[in-house]
This record gives structure tokens, C-alpha cells and sequence, in this order.
């Protein structure tokens, strides 16, 4: 029998038309043949250098944590890659844009440099003292427009207008007078459902994941997740009870899998019960809300935020990790100030950027797109440590 969805999808103007305004680009182009705005401008970040890198950058892990060490745990592409799916299937399972949120989902960690939030961090307190900041969002946005060079009749990736919007503004609000130069995405309205999205499934990839990773890593241990996760524990003592023969990876495997489907399934429940009680019926609709409409149910948001503040405790801030951390800050901060003491040594492409974005933003711009390996090699390189 064919199994028919249990919820109804939204309504259809909801969803972004790609051959309406938000799917226009900054350079004119002429339409494809046989692809969809959204489609292009997926395959056009597919193909960008700063989408390779993520292979290269850190996810949680800043070096092999495990013992023995592991080469299968995530990449800030791997985990790009998870969101894509999980995105990609809830549009359309909602009736919304499933080319729009897998490019947005593509693009939403475009920004990050080096060594996971340990480099963002240390990023954003080198520039402070400059009077600047670190903003991987506004970083993916600088990517996109301008620093990836591919085209002959336009710097950056021309994006729609659609795409660029969501990677500003998938996970927060910029206030219009303090971001004059984003006047062109909407700030004071909501973004499409697309969009908001993004900013949960992120959430709910890297959340299931990192269990997974911590506990392959033995940095966690099942008992610790199944006594301080009641999530988890629900699913874990069911999947036990179906199979109690199976090995205990797979018995974790299943039981993650159980936790990724049950929180999915609420968070798209959620949209369409959301929907209903705003009686929207159109994007504009969406975007005049007074909040954001992508969101878990109440239950569940408190299961989420059960295992986010466990992964906090228990591994983002273990021992181990706090030491990459602080190996991460030491080169990012000292690989900044040598460069900025010596701006001589920035490749010939960065240096012309010296006079129009200044040494400080410069210089960041350089060390947030490398990959964690080349950051160790350079800082080893230049200050022979
Ligand atoms: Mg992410």
C-alpha cells in the first residue's frame, strides 16, 4: 500500500517562486534551458572554492580526538551536506522550495574560518581591537558577492536575491540602522520559510551528529547520554527492546536515527500548526509575522535544549576540547597580529584589498578562509613554532 503523508503541506504561495523577484540577481542572466533559478545557484555554490574548504574545516573536533584516531567523523562539509538533506526534505514535504533550501542549506557555513567557533571566536576578539568584529553570516555574504572569482561578466556568484537573503538571515535579524549595507534583504520583515529553516535544521544535523561523533570519539559514553538525554534514553531502551541481540553501535545508530526523525517530524508538524494559527497563506503573509515561524513544539524545544546544554557540558567544553581550543585561539590570534605587523607577507590578491577594506578586515578575511591544516602549516611557516 502506498504510504500517504500525515500532514497536509502549506499553502502554495507560500513557497518562493524562483521566477518571481526572488529569484533575480544582481547581473541580469538570461534563463536556463532546463534548471531553476535556485537549482543554478545550488550547483553555482557547489562548485565554489570556499564550499571545497569546508572538507578542510573543523565541525566540532579541532584535531582526531578519539584513540585511535578517526577519519570518519564530520567536516563542517559533511555536516553542510547533512543539512542539505534534512532541509531539502522538509520543504518538500511542507509544499515549500526544495531547491531553495538546499542551496541556502549549501551556503549556511560558507563563513566559517578555521577551527570551528574556537577561530570565530579568536577571529572576532583579534578585530575587536580594531573597533570591527567576526560574523561568519556577513562573511558568507562577502563570499558569495565578492571573493569567489568564476565568472567573466561579474565578480562573486551572482546569486538570486532569494539566496543571499537566507544566508544573512537564516539564523538571525540584522537592525536596519546598523546595517545600512544589507538594505536591499528585507530587514525589517521576516525571511521565507525556506530560510528559517535552515536555522533548525542546522540545529537538529549538528546536534544528532555530534552525540553520534562524541561517542564514537569516547569522549561520551552511552550511559551518559541515556541518563542525562531523556530523548535519547526513550528511543535508546525501545530500540533495545526491539533488538536487544544487535551490537551496541548499531543499537546508537538506530536510536540517533529514531531522535533525527522524531525531531524533524515536530519541527514540520510545528510549521503547519503555526501556519494555520497566523492564517497565512502567502510569503507575504510569512514575512510580516511577528515571529519567526520555524520552530519545534514547546515539548520538544525542551528536549532540544536538553541536549544541547548536555553537549555543552559534556563535550563542546570537555577537557579535551577546551585545549584545541585554546591551540585554535593561539594560532588565529598570532597568525593575525604577524600579519597585520607584516602585511608583506598576504598573497598580491589580498594586499589590493588593503585600501578599500583596511589591513584589519583584510587580514581576517585571508585567515577565515583557510582550512585548519593550511593555518597550522602557515603559522608554522611564519613564526617557526
Ligand atoms: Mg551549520
Amino acid at each position: 500500500m502506498r504510504e500517504e503523508p500525515n500532514s497536509a503541506p502549506l499553502p502554495p504561495a507560500i513557497a518562493v517562486d524562483p521566477y518571481g523577484e526572488m529569484g533575480q540577481r544582481a547581473c541580469p542572466e538570461p534563463p536556463h534551458a532546463y534548471r531553476t533559478p535556485f537549482a543554478r545557484d545550488s550547483a553555482r555554490i557547489l562548485h565554489a572554492r570556499a564550499f571545497r574548504r569546508m572538507a578542510g574545516k573543523t565541525q566540532v573536533f579541532t584535531r582526531l580526538a578519539s584513540d585511535p584516531p578517526g577519519d570518519h567523523f564530520r567536516s563542517r562539509l559533511t555536516h553542510t551536506l547533512e543539512v542539505a538533506q534534512i532541509s531539502r526534505t522538509l520543504a518538500r514535504a511542507l509544499g515549500l522550495n526544495p531547491e531553495l533550501a538546499e542551496a541556502l542549506a549549501l551556503a549556511h557555513d560558507l563563513g566559517h574560518p578555521p577551527f570551528g567557533h574556537a577561530g570565530e571566536r579568536a577571529l572576532d576578539s583579534a578585530l575587536a581591537v580594531h573597533g570591527l568584529g567576526f560574523d561568519h553570516n556577513l562573511h558568507a555574504l562577502r563570499i558569495v558577492t565578492w571573493f569567489e572569482e568564476r565568472y567573466a561578466a561579474f565578480r562573486g556568484l551572482n546569486l538570486t536575491l532569494a539566496v543571499r537573503e537566507g544566508i544573512i538571515k537564516h539564523s538571525c535579524d540584522y537592525h536596519p540602522a546598523i546595517h545600512p549595507e544589507l538594505a536591499e534583504y528585507f530587514l525589517d520583515q521576516k525571511p521565507p520559510l525556506e530560510a528559517q529553516l535552515i536555522d533548525l535544521t542546522d540545529e537538529i544535523a549538528y546536534l544528532t551528529a555530534d552525540l553520534d561523533d562524541g561517542l564514537d570519539s569516547g569522549i561520551l559514553t552511552v550511559d551518559q547520554v541515556r541518563e542525562d538525554v531523556p530523548l535519547f534514553r526513550v528511543f535508546y531502551d525501545r530500540v533495545l527492546a526491539e533488538f536487544p541481540a544487535v551490537p551496541s553501535r548499531i543499537t546508537i545508530y538506530e536510536a540517533l536515527r529514531r531522535v533525527l526523525n522524531a525531531l524533524v517530524t515536530d519541527l514540520m508538524q510545528e510549521v503547519i500548526r503555526r501556519v494555520a494559527l497566523l492564517g497565512a497563506t502567502t510569503l507575504a503573509d510569512i514575512r510580516r509575522a511577528p515571529e519567526r515561524i520555524a520552530s519545534l513544539s514547546a515539548t520538544m524545544e525542551a528536549e532540544r535544549a536538553t541536549v544541547k546544554q548536555f553537549l555543552y557540558d559534556n563535550f563542546y567544553n570537555s577537557p579535551a576540547m577546551i585545549e584545541a581550543h585554546e591551540h585554535a585561539s593561539q594560532i588565529v590570534e598570532g597568525l593575525f597580529a604577524l600579519l597585520v605587523a607584516n602585511p608583506d607577507l598576504l598573497p598580491e590578491g589580498h594586499r589590493g584589498e588593503i585600501a578599500s577594506e583596511g589591513l584589519a578586515r583584510t587580514v581576517a578575511d585571508y585567515i577565515a578562509g583557510m582550512t585548519d591544516s593550511y593555518i597550522e602549516l602557515l603559522w608554522e611557516h611564519h613564526s617557526g613554532r
